[in-house]
């Protein structure tokens, strides 16, 4: 029953419940353009819009074999709830991933997530108020800005460049928000081919921004799902290989292996990592036991590292197809040129609006995410991030030829 003067009145048309809903929930509203991204999932639009790893380019068969080997030698084992923490072996083989960016550590600080996207959530549980300031690259990954808005904080964006986050901004930043008389929890960090721009922190202004966060008491939540993918040299190492107990670090398989698993982790100091298993607990009872199983079973038997390169191959192609064609279709346009990754971040002209052109695009069937998207206060209106991971190199370069129709369109509008 939903008479007039009843308590479900108080809704609207479209939801009774409206009124019942917690204050945090406020910024958890669908995104304008995600109803024209549905849209832009047709298969005649070349989608340059979304993350999603290049799955195909891992065989099946290493998957089937890990499956099939963990049912016929540990089923019970990999059908049951298992530990808080994450399953012992892959702890100790995440030491193995980890060792590739420079990282130490003990099997006893990981704690496996569901992804590391759900590494994310916990952590913002365990350390964010109402009110709260997270500072975090201006740019920064959206859908981690969406779990520090559901636990009310509020993120300061912080400039970079194309060496990353920029030490002397940072310092400003955090005077002023002292002189303000806020309280700045954390500074969330991708370093490493950065979602959405596409750059890399220097190896100097690592060392300085972790300096500058020791200062200030500041912890710093590293996230780096990339590291692995470079195209020619190697990243700088991680920042938690020089800093312990300063760092939260997280890692995740769903880029160097798949992201169904859905298998992240968190490397944290003690009592932090004792935190965030008791929050995994609440959360999820146990990350699942049959995805750690198949992913630790396919680290044992399989080339891993081999497989890594095979990915490496296949992005590096595909970011080279998106330059060129950027060269030769948008040559007065400036955009970042990524050692790894997934993501190209473009500089429109300033009296073009990424958001107000997305119709456009995809009507001429090529999808982007406008940079709007990326900022928690309005900005990136002239950017947009054009993702190289998933299209074929094909279709990037249709997808390029469209996106400079729509902008040189515009232009001469
Ligand atoms: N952090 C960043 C910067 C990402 O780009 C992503 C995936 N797009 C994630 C975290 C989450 O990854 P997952 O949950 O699949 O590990």
């Amino acid at each position: 029953m939903t008479d007039q003067g009843s308590p479900r009145s108080r809704g609207n048309n479209l939801d009774p419940w409206y009124n019942h809903y917690a204050q945090r929930t406020s910024g958890l509203a669908a995104s304008e353009v995600r109803a024209l991204f549905a849209v832009a999932s047709r298969p005649e639009v070349v989608s340059l819009a979304g993350g999603m790893p290049f799955v195909s380019a891992l065989p099946e068969d290493l998957v089937v074999g890990a499956m099939d080997r963990v049912m016929r030698e540990q089923g019970p084992v990999a059908l049951q709830y298992g530990s808080g923490q994450g399953v012992p072996a892959l702890r100790e083989q995440i030491l193995d991933v980890m060792a590739l960016e420079g990282i130490s550590g003990s099997a006893d600080d990981v704690v496996v997530t569901t992804g590391s996207q759900h590494a994310l959530e916990l952590f913002s549980k365990l350390f964010l108020d109402p009110g709260d300031v997270v500072l975090a690259e201006g740019p920064s990954y959206v859908t981690a800005m969406v779990i520090f808005k559901s636990y009310q904080a509020e993120v300061d964006h912080v400039p970079m460049d194309e060496n990353g986050m920029i030490p002397e901004a940072l310092r400003e930043h955090i005077a002023r928000l002292k002189a303000d008389g806020r309280r700045v929890k954390f500074l969330y960090t991708v370093p490493t081919f950065h979602n959405p721009a596409g750059v890399t922190l220097s190896w100097e202004r690592r060392l300085e921004i972790l300096e500058i966060a020791r200062q200030n008491d500041i912890l710093v939540l590293e996230d780096n799902p990339y590291g692995l993918l470079y195209f020619g040299e190697k990243p700088p190492a991680a920042m938690r290989s020089v800093e312990r107990e300063g760092v939260v670090y997280l890692g995740t398989f769903s880029k160097t292996l798949a992201p169904g698993f859905r298998v992240g982790w968190a490397l944290a100091p003690h009592a932090i990592r004792e935190k965030l298993i008791l929050a995994n607990e609440a959360a999820v009872l146990s990350p699942s036991s049959f995805s750690q199983l198949v992913v630790s079973q396919y680290l044992s038997d399989a080339d891993w590292k081999a497989q890594i390169d095979t990915f490496r191959g296949v992005y590096r192609e595909r970011k080279e197809t998106m330059i060129s064609a950027l060269q030769e279709h948008l040559p007065d346009l400036s955009w970042t040129d990524p050692n790894g990754g997934f993501y190209v971040w473009l500089t429109l002209p300033p009296h073009l609006d990424s958001k107000a052109m997305l119709p456009r695009a995809v009507t001429e069937l090529v999808a982007y995410t406008p940079g709007t998207a990326f900022y928690a206060d309005g900005s990136g209106r002239h950017n947009m991030r054009l993702s190289f991971c998933y299209p074929t190199p094909e279709s990037i370069r249709v997808g390029i030829r469209r996106l400079a129709t729509v902008i040189n369109g515009e232009t001469d509008l």
